[in-house]
C-alpha cells in the first residue's frame, strides 16, 4: 500500500528572507518536508541578468496561458511568455487531452468566442479537428498540429517567447511581483514586468510571490492523476474506440474515463487510470509518472491480448508528462463555489462561462467518476475576482489554478474554460500595465469593451 503523502489539506505558507527597504525575496514552502533530515543549505548570493523588460509576463503556455498572451500582446503591450516544455499548448499538447470542453452549450449554441474559437478555426482548416464548432459536442483537437498552431498564433500577436525555461523564483517589492527568475539552458535569468499572469496550473508563480494558496480537501485529498496515451493499428469502428465484443473483453481491467476515437480512423486515447499523487511534491509525482507508465504498459497489454480490435494496436505516444486534475488553488479576492455552477450564478463582473459537468475523479479506493451535469443551454458566469490573488496588486491567475472550491473547480478546469480565462486575464493584465493601477483596480467596463474587441477580432480570420 503507497503512501500518498497526502494527508491534510495544505494552505499557502511562505519565510521572508529579508531584504531592506520592503523588498522581499520569497523562499516558498508548502509545509512538506521533502528533506527527511531537515537539513538546508545556504547558497551564495548571485548576479542574475535581466533579460527582458516588459509590460505582461505570463508564465506557462498551456490553454490559459497562450490565449492570455495572445490577449495582452493584441492590445499593443510588450507580453513575454514563458514555457518549461520545448513547445506550447499544455494539457492540449503535453497532456494529450483531445476534446477541447466545452464549446458549446446546445447546438449551435457556442459558449467560447475570440481567441479560443479563432485558435479551433485553424486548426479546423489544416483538417486537425475531428467535431466542428456548432455542435453540442466537444471539438477534437490534432496535438501537433495544435503545437504548431499555437506557436503561430503567439508569434503573429508579437509575444516575445521563451521556450525551455522553468519558472524557480520570484521577487516582490510590497504589494507588486517585480521580477520572476527562470532557468534555462543560459543559465539562471531574471524577466521585470509591470504585471504578471499565473497559467501554470498549479499557481507556481502565486507560490513564488508568495501569494494565498489552497491544495485538496479537508483530508487532503486531490483528483488523482492520469497519464493519457494514444494507439494505433486499432481496428474500430468508425466513431467508437470498442467493438462490444471489446468492451466485454476489457470490462473490469481500468478505472477512469476510458477510450475514446482518434480523428486518425486506426487510433485511440486512452484516459484510463487513477493515480493518487501531489503533482507539486517533487518525490510524490516521480512515483506517478513510474506508476503511470507501468499502468499504460499493463493496459496496453490487457488490451493486445484480450480485446480482438487491438490485437495488432501499437502504442502511439504516451503524455510528455502525468496530467493533473488539482494542486494549488490561488486564495482569491472571489472564489467560486459549487453552488455558483448549479446556481448558474452571475455577476457583475462576469469575464467568462462555464458549461462543462463537475466532474470530481474518485478518492483512493473510489475509482468513479462524479459527474453532475449542467442542463443543456445553461451555463454559470466566473468574475475577474476569481483571478485576484489577495494581497498582491499586480498578478492574476487563470486556467487551473484560479480562485474555486474543489467542485466548481471541477468543472472550470476544462481547456476551453481555461482558455476564455486566460482571454480575460490577459486583457485585464494589459489594461492594468496600460493604466499602471492595480489589476483589481481597473473598472469593470473597460475590461468587458476590451474582451468584446477580442470576440470581434474572429471575423478577420481568413
Ligand atoms: C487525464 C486528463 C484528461 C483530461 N481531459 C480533458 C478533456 O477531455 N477536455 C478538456 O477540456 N480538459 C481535459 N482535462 C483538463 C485540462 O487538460 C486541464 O485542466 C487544462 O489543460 C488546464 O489548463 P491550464 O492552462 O490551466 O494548465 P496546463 O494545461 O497544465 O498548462 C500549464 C502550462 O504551464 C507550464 N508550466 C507549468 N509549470 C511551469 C513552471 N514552473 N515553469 C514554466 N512553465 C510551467 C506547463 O508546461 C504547461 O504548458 C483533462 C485533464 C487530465 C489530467
Amino acid at each position: 500500500m503507497h503512501n500518498h503523502g497526502i494527508n491534510r489539506r495544505e494552505f499557502g505558507s511562505l519565510a521572508t528572507a529579508g531584504l531592506a527597504g520592503g523588498l522581499s525575496c520569497f523562499m516558498a514552502t508548502d509545509g512538506r518536508s521533502e528533506s527527511p533530515a531537515g537539513s538546508i543549505i545556504e547558497e551564495p548570493s548571485r548576479r542574475t541578468p535581466v533579460v527582458a523588460e516588459v509590460d505582461v509576463v505570463v508564465a506557462g503556455g498551456g490553454p490559459a496561458g497562450f490565449v492570455a498572451a495572445i490577449a495582452a500582446a493584441r492590445m499593443g503591450m510588450r507580453t513575454l511568455l514563458f514555457e518549461r516544455y520545448g513547445f506550447l499548448g499544455g494539457g492540449l499538447t503535453a497532456g494529450g487531452v483531445l476534446n477541447i470542453r466545452p464549446f458549446h452549450v446546445a447546438p449551435g449554441k457556442v459558449l467560447m468566442d475570440g481567441i479560443p474559437l479563432e485558435y479551433v478555426r485553424r486548426l479546423e482548416k489544416l483538417g486537425a479537428t475531428r467535431f466542428i464548432p456548432g455542435d453540442y459536442i466537444p471539438v477534437q483537437q490534432d496535438r501537433e498540429v495544435s503545437k504548431f498552431v499555437i506557436q503561430e498564433m503567439v508569434l503573429e500577436a508579437g509575444v516575445e517567447l521563451l521556450l525551455h525555461s522553468y519558472l524557480v523564483g520570484a521577487m516582490r517589492d510590497k504589494d507588486q511581483v517585480t521580477t520572476v527568475l527562470v532557468e534555462n539552458k543560459s543559465g539562471r535569468r531574471a524577466i521585470r514586468g509591470k504585471v504578471f499572469v499565473d497559467c501554470t496550473g498549479d499557481a507556481d508563480l502565486a507560490w513564488h510571490a508568495g501569494a494565498p494558496w489552497v491544495k485538496g480537501d479537508a483530508e487532503g485529498n486531490l483528483q488523482p492523476m492520469t497519464l493519457a496515451f494514444a494507439m494505433s493499428h486499432v481496428d474500430r469502428p468508425p466513431d467508437e474506440a470498442t467493438t462490444p465484443q471489446d468492451k466485454k473483453a476489457i470490462r473490469g481491467t481500468y478505472t477512469s474515463g476510458g477510450f475514446v476515437p482518434m480523428i486518425a480512423p486506426d487510433e485511440v486515447y486512452a484516459n484510463a487510470m487513477h493515480i493518487h499523487a501531489d503533482c507539486t511534491d517533487a518525490r510524490d509525482l516521480t512515483r506517478a509518472e513510474i506508476e503511470g507508465r507501468r499502468e499504460v504498459m499493463r493496459l496496453f497489454d490487457v488490451l493486445r491480448q484480450r480485446a480482438p480490435g487491438y490485437k495488432n494496436a501499437r502504442l502511439r505516444y504516451t503524455a510528455t508528462q502525468i496530467g493533473a486534475r488539482e494542486s494549488r488553488r490561488i486564495v482569491g479576492d472571489y472564489t467560486l463555489r459549487a453552488e455558483d455552477v448549479f446556481g448558474l450564478a452571475d455577476f457583475d463582473d462576469a469575464v467568462c462561462r462555464g458549461h462543462h459537468p463537475v466532474d470530481v475523479h474518485g478518492k483512493p479506493g473510489q475509482p468513479g467518476v462524479v459527474y453532475k451535469h449542467l442542463e443543456p443551454g445553461t451555463s454559470y458566469a466566473i468574475p475577474a475576482r476569481c483571478l485576484l490573488p489577495q494581497g498582491v496588486d499586480n498578478l492574476l491567475a487563470a486556467g487551473r489554478c484560479i480562485s474555486a472550491d474543489r467542485e466548481a473547480l471541477g468543472s472550470s478546469r476544462v481547456t476551453g474554460t481555461c482558455m476564455a480565462l486566460g482571454q480575460a486575464a490577459g486583457t485585464i493584465a494589459a489594461l492594468a500595465a496600460k493604466r499602471s493601477c492595480p489589476a483589481r483596480d481597473v473598472p469593470f467596463e473597460e475590461t468587458k469593451k476590451a474582451l468584446a474587441a477580442h470576440v470581434g477580432a474572429r471575423d478577420h480570420v481568413t
